[in-house]
């Protein structure tokens, strides 16, 4: 549909870490509603990629819109960019939502007090207001039993889930998942896939790096597939799983099924 909003739109966007060139140059567009899977070998820039949208890292060049907001960014004094101001930089941050590979649950609050914790601190919500979302969205993803309960007491499929609402907590208009079931035993990693699906079908605008190959053939709008910090090729994924034009495209498939 050519008229749904644009929820995020990079244009250009290089990183480095000192001499390493890590993105050379990605532009990636996903309109309201996408669900935009990022496949590539280890090293080609993927975690690096969501860590420059969600602005954990800043770009050496290019741009960063969040819903029609564009990151201002300016050459700070070691001559990388830097956000011009702060406030806008930890406004556009909240609005993206961030699933880690490795949950990253604080261990000392329980699963509630992980997933209130931002919305009343950023969004300023009452703590009867944060409860009560968050206690919807632990029966969204079926965990409001374990509210009270601490994150080492449950298993990495319940703690990720748990990631998962404590991200929509914040209502963001973009979620990024960075390999959200690999750190999964073989038997957990569905739990969490079955979220994801359920919140695609939801028509969250979603950006995931995964090795799921059918997870990502089955929910994607799109399918980015990254080469050394580059796009080698991009389409839906009947083009990109079924009909790549790359040869390293073609590899790396039929390595991974
Ligand atoms: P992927 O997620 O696709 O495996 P990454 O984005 O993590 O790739 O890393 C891409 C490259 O950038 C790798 O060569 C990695 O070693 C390097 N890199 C990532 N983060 C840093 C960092 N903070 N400092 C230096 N090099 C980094
Ligand atoms: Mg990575």
């Amino acid at each position: 549909m050519p008229d749904t909003p644009i929820a995020l739109e990079l244009t250009d966007i290089h990183k480095s870490y000192g001499s390493l060139e890590v993105l050379k140059g990605v532009s990636l567009k996903a309109k309201d509603g996408d669900v935009i899977s990022i496949l590539g070998s280890s090293g080609s820039g993927k975690s690096t990629l969501l860590r420059c949208i969600n602005l954990l890292e800043q770009p050496v060049k290019g741009r960063v819109i969040i819903g029609g907001e564009e990151l201002k960014l300016k050459t700070g004094k070691s001559g990388e960019l830097e956000a011009e101001n702060r406030k806008q930089l930890e406004d556009m941050r909240s609005r993206i939502g961030f699933v880690f590979q490795n949950f990253n649950l604080w261990p000392h609050k329980t699963i509630l007090g992980n997933i209130i914790e931002a919305p009343m601190n950023v969004l300023k919500q009452s703590r009867a207001q944060a409860v009560e979302r968050a206690e919807g969205l632990l029966k969204k993803v079926g965990l409001y039993e374990k509210k009270d309960a601490y994150p080492g007491n449950l298993s990495g499929g319940q703690q990720q889930r748990v990631a998962i609402a404590r991200a929509l907590a914040m209502d963001p208009q973009v979620l990024l998942f960075d390999e959200p079931t690999s750190a999964l035993d073989p038997e957990l990693v569905n739990e969490v896939l079955s979220v994801m699906r359920e919140l695609a079908e939801e028509g969250r605008t979603m950006l995931i790096v995964t090795h799921e190959m059918r997870f990502a053939r089955d929910v994607s709008s799109q399918v980015v597939f990254l080469h050394q910090g580059q796009i080698e090729e991009i389409g839906t994924p009947e083009q990109v799983f079924d009909n790549p034009k790359s040869q390293r495209v073609r590899d790396f498939m039929s390595s991974h099924n």
